[in-house]
């Protein structure tokens, strides 16, 4: 049977790389289909009700600049906001939201259904029409086809998804939820090299069963931060605090008494799971030596009870779950209302995927989120959206883009993926980033936001916002420019008191905002130098660019070195064994990433400076 329509682009999947996929291709204007299990789990943050934080915040705001959700669903729906890294340099400073699940949903679910382009329809997905190696379709559980001329594979955690707890296991998606399996056994036919990780999530507590009294209030930032580069004042709902308590003696007494019956530790579990956010086991084991781990005691709404003791994610049996939570000061009573549990799945190893997240093997097909090996809503959502996105711009026959290394942290994450792959859950950090001092929160949006309007992703009123900061930029740079300080000027005395040594004879306010002990606002609450922009978004840019403009100049120097061989393509079936002088496992290491271009073969770990040097040299004579 063919359903009455034929769409341009398919989305299967309504998580958070789904959602991104779906509008971005609706935006730049195709017919698209999203595709999902169940339309009231729209948006649905499978863990934490938590977005942003360090590394993952920046890949919101660039989300946002390409006219994504999730950023101004995170305003419209967190609780408790909070600027991490305050008191360190621009570059590492994250915005970081506690969500209420309901509204963050709401937000997601009203923005899909008020998106022209976009349909979307309730069922799971089966099959994949597949014709001379291109994908051409999609096959329901009932058995309806869609046909389209792309399709986004966005099914996180569901194939082949297993669900631990203790020493039971059963099929599952995520708690609640339906695995697939017809489609996992499908694409396991397909030629893609595929394998098993392993996440988890901590049992849910009623907060009125919890003693606050004795644990650390955590309030959010005031004012509080926005994640969206267009949202007002005012955006947020009512804002609450978190609490922090700790595990105990006791608390890793009682872990260790239940390792025996742990799936992860009797080998039950082999799927590898995220190092760097451990269960509870995982960290008594590993750090035996620690005497405490800390855990944010997290509301999960404005109108439920629920709360989310983010730190203690556990498969431990259910038994040794309540005795666990029961030995944490402030939980003694606490009543669980969800186990935790852990979940196996297959991905599929994103080094079978372009730039562009099409897959190598299958024309038109393209995979983003969770399938590719990582971890968490942000990564799934930045993904989701430079699926879609170039699902539309091959429907449309343009040209292909996805941000490079140096204009995105969105750009690193696809590089990362594409070129070195992963052995475990990825997520991002800013560790991972060789161009921090240019990939800012703050200036995501210069950095994407002309690009996405040209892509067709960002809509006016997202453009005539820009253009207004961008603007205001350029007017108080040129001031701060031409304004100077005499010693004679009638606020000369209150300016020195700010600095550490006093105008010699004048200083233009540029100068003086260079000078790393003194404060844009401050400065320009003296009467007679400012008043500040009030447009806080240009002012931030402004004093940011003024205080940074020589580190950042040297990493542009940088990037143009780099970049003079980074797009230096390398052939499809380039013969690296026939380069005397290479090692057999560079050879090896390179024959298995195949890298499209040198910059991506430079950053093949134990692929050498001196073995790039060998293949620019050999391509050139070759040229
Ligand atoms: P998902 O959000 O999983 O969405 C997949 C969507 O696809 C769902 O809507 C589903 O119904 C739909 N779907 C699946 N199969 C089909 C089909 N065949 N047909 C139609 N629709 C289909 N991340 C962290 O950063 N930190 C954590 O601590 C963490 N813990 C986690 C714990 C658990 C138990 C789980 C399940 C996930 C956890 N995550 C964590 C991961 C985070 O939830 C995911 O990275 C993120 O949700 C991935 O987004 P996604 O869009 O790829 O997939």
């Amino acid at each position: 049977m063919i359903f009455a329509e034929q769409f341009d682009v398919i989305v299967v999947g309504g998580g958070h790389a789904g959602t991104e996929a779906a509008l971005a291709a609706a935006r730049m204007g195709q017919s698209t289909l999203l595709l999902t299990h169940n339309v009231d789990t729209l948006g649905q943050m499978s863990c934490n009700p938590a977005i942003g934080g360090i590394g993952k915040g920046h890949l919101v705001k660039e989300i946002d600049a390409l006219g994504g959700a999730m950023a101004l669903a995170a305003d419209a729906g967190g609780i408790q906001f909070r600027t991490l890294n305050s008191s360190k340099g621009p570059a590492v400073r994250a915005t970081r939201a506690q969500a209420d699940r309901q509204l963050y949903k709401a937000a997601i679910r009203t923005t899909l259904e008020n998106q022209p382009n976009l349909k979307i329809f309730q069922q799971s997905c089966d099959d994949l029409i597949v014709e001379n190696d291109r994908v051409v379709g999609v096959v329901t559980q009932m058995g309806l086809k869609f046909r389209s001329n792309a399709v986004v594979l966005t099914v996180g955690t569901f194939l082949g998804g297993k669900i631990h707890i203790g020493l039971e296991n059963h099929s599952g998606g995520r708690a609640g939820d339906p695995p697939s399996i017809a489609l996992a056994d499908r694409l396991r036919e397909l030629p893609f090299r595929v394998d098993r990780l392993k996440t988890g999530t901590p049992p849910r507590i009623d907060a009125r069963t919890i003693d606050f009294s004795v644990m650390q209030a955590q309030p959010g930032d005031t004012p509080t931060p926005h994640f969206s580069f267009i949202s007002k004042d005012g955006c947020h709902p009512q804002q609450i605090p978190c609490f922090i308590t700790y595990t105990n003696e006791k608390t890793h007494d009682v872990i260790r008494g239940g390792l025996d019956r742990s799936p992860m530790y009797s080998g039950v579990i082999e799927g590898i799971g995220p190092r760097y956010c451990p269960s509870i086991e995982d960290k008594i084991v590993r750090f035996a030596d620690k005497d405490r781990h800390q855990i944010f005691v997290e509301p999960e709404g404005l109108t439920t009870h629920e709360v989310y003791p983010n730190g203690i994610s556990t498969s431990l049996p259910f038994d040794v779950q309540v005795e666990l939570v029961h030995s944490i000061a402030g939980f003694e009573n606490a009543h669980i209302t969800r186990p935790g549990y852990a979940i196996e799945y297959d991905y599929f190893d994103p080094r079978d995927l372009k730039p562009t997240l099409e897959t190598k093997f299958i024309d038109g097909l393209f995979f983003a989120g969770q399938i590719n090996g990582t971890t968490g809503y942000e990564e799934a959502g930045a993904q989701g959206l430079i699926a879609g996105m170039n699902a539309a711009l091959q429907v449309q026959d343009k040209e292909a883009w996805a941000p490079s290394r140096d204009q995105a942290y969105i750009g690193v994450l696809i590089d990362d993926l594409a070129t070195l792959g992963t052995k475990e859950p990825y997520r991002m950090f800013t560790s991972r980033a060789e161009y921090r001092l240019l990939l800012r929160e703050d200036n995501a949006d210069l950095r994407l936001t002309e690009k996405g309007r040209k892509l067709g992703l960002v809509c006016d009123e997202r453009w005539r916002i820009f253009n207004e900061k961008i603007e205001q930029v350029a007017i108080e740079k040129e001031r701060l420019k031409s304004n100077w300080i005499h010693k004679d000027h009638p606020a000369v005395d209150q300016v020195n008191e700010l600095l550490k040594t006093p105008i010699a004879r004048e200083a233009s306010l540029e100068d003086l905002v260079r000078r790393p002990e003194v404060r844009y606002d401050d400065l320009m609450n003296i009467e007679g130098v400012g008043p500040a922009n009030s447009n806080k978004q240009a002012a931030e840019q402004v004093e940011i660019q003024i205080k940074y403009q020589g580190y950042i100049d040297r990493q542009l120097q940088e990037i143009a070195k780099q970049q003079k061989h980074e797009n230096t393509e390398i052939p499809k079936e380039f013969d690296y064994s026939a380069i005397s002088g290479l090692s057999n496992e560079v050879i090896a290491k390179l024959e298995d990433a195949r890298p499209d271009t040198v910059g991506q073969a430079s950053r093949i770990s134990g692929i050498t400076p001196a073995a790039i040097s060998m293949i620019l040299v050999y391509l050139k004579k070759q040229g």
